[in-house]
């Protein structure tokens, strides 16, 4: 529950930080846009002045032809200084655009703004070209920026996702490895305080014969819980410290399996798993023997721990061209199909530790994944779904013909 709080308050933090991200980064797009836009209001300003400039320049040329002869201006000002000829509008027109070069003249207005020649035989308009060019600059800042945007929100949000992952791993196993530790005091307490009890039964009480086998084999399950745990405590321990080391030797899979199989049918007693195994003869593989035991053991400890009794178990071997499959099923309790690559993990169990009843570690399976990969192979489950039984599938590389099966090494499994 407190995990889950905070996994949902540094959910929280994560989304809060991410949205003032993305405002800051729409302020920033929405900031250019307008910057963009007001720059190109102001230089289609510019180039408007321009040609008002060029409507005055030629209205100051003209407007004495027109002003009435008797008028002040004629007389005095400029009289005798005028050129005989009025200028053609061709004149005028090459004057303005010697002078303006963003300015054109036209017959008719192309903008409502368009201003007049004095003599009415023409229109001052801007001409297109800086008018496009003006446009597509700003239409490429536009782009610009939001390339740029978009750029740096999708590496922040990466980088946000990255660090979020990492944190969620981190309090992921923090939380498995709490639930390790509850887990495996419990599972050296059970078997401790039962053979205590038996212990005190066997030398405080008078028992009979029967009674006495019956207390011996009790201590003997207990003996074999403990003996288990930490053995695969010591398995893990020696994975960690790269110290699995393997002693491999050409084998014959079906005799070393249906042995396998046996002394498991007898630990967790006899026919109780509804066992059958079904391995043709002939297939051989590279492994060490005492450590792909430990890999089945595992698994088949799994498959009656995680069903009820009467319980149906049943292994078989299948070759193909590259590989052998080792497969135990059962009918037990199933699990979810996105608990299947889980629970491969170290300390990773099914469910919460409050509500299950089954005991275990979790080591088991990450255990046997260490040993598989260690032989080249891997290792995979599959399950229909709750109470819908599951499937264990070991694939080891299929060893290369050889004529004859002889060891390579004769020393047995983990050291
Ligand atoms: P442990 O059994 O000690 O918890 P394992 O690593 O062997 O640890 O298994 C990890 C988890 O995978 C188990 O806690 C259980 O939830 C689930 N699991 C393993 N085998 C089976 C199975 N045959 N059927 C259903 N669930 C299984």
């Amino acid at each position: 529950m407190a995990s889950r709080l905070r996994t949902s308050t540094q959910q929280l933090i994560f989304l809060g930080v991410a949205a003032l991200l993305m405002v800051q980064l729409g302020w920033w797009i929405n900031l250019q846009v307008r910057q963009s836009a007001s720059l190109l209001e102001a230089r289609i300003n510019e180039l408007k002045a321009g040609r008002a400039e060029a409507w005055q320049m030629d209205s100051r040329l003209m407007v004495p032809y027109y002003a009435a002869p008797e008028t002040s201006f004629h007389r005095g000002v400029v009289e005798g200084k005028l050129p005989k000829t009025v200028p053609t509008l061709a004149q005028r027109t090459q004057a303005i655009q010697t002078a303006f070069p963003h300015v054109k003249v036209v017959e008719s207005p192309v903008e409502w703004d368009d201003p007049q020649l004095v003599d009415l035989s023409g229109f001052l308009t801007l001409r297109r070209e800086p008018i496009q060019a003006l446009e597509s600059a700003r239409r490429l800042t536009l782009w610009r920026a939001a390339l740029e945007g978009a750029f740096m929100a999708a590496g922040v949000l990466f980088g946000f996702f990255l660090i979020y992952r990492k944190l969620a791993e981190e309090m992921d196993l923090k939380l498995r490895q709490k639930n390790f530790i509850a887990a495996v005091t419990h599972e050296l307490k059970t078997p401790i305080a039962s053979l205590r009890v038996w212990m005190e039964t066997a030398f405080d009480r008078p028992l009979s014969g029967e009674q006495r086998s019956m207390v011996r084999d009790r201590m003997d399950q207990d003996l074999e819980r403990l003996a288990e745990l930490v053995a695969n405590l010591l398995e893990v321990a020696r994975a960690d410290a790269g110290g699995l080391e393997l002693h491999l030797r050409r084998m014959e899979v079906a005799h070393w399996l249906r042995e396998v199989c046996k002394a498991m049918d007898e630990r967790l007693g006899p026919g109780s798993l509804g066992l059958r195994v079904q391995v043709p003869e002939g297939i051989w593989v590279e492994a060490d023997p005492k450590a792909l035991s430990m890999v089945v053991e595992n698994l088949l400890s799994n498959a009656f721990k995680y069903a009820e009794a009467p319980r149906s178990t049943l292994v078989t071997v299948e070759e193909n061209r590259d590989s052998v499959l080792i497969i135990v099923r059962d009918h037990g309790v199933g699990m979810p199909l996105r608990e299947l690559s889980r629970i491969f993990q170290r300390f990773y169990r099914v469910g919460d530790e409050m509500t299950r009843s089954v005991p275990g570690t979790g080591l088991g399976l990450f255990l046997a994944k260490e040993i598989v990969a260690r032989h080249g192979g891997d290792i995979r489950a599959a399950s229909l779904g709750p109470g819908r039984g599951s499937s264990f599938t070991v694939r080891l590389p299929r060893p290369p013909a050889r004529q004859s099966s002889d060891a390579m090494t004769n020393s047995g499994g983990l050291a």
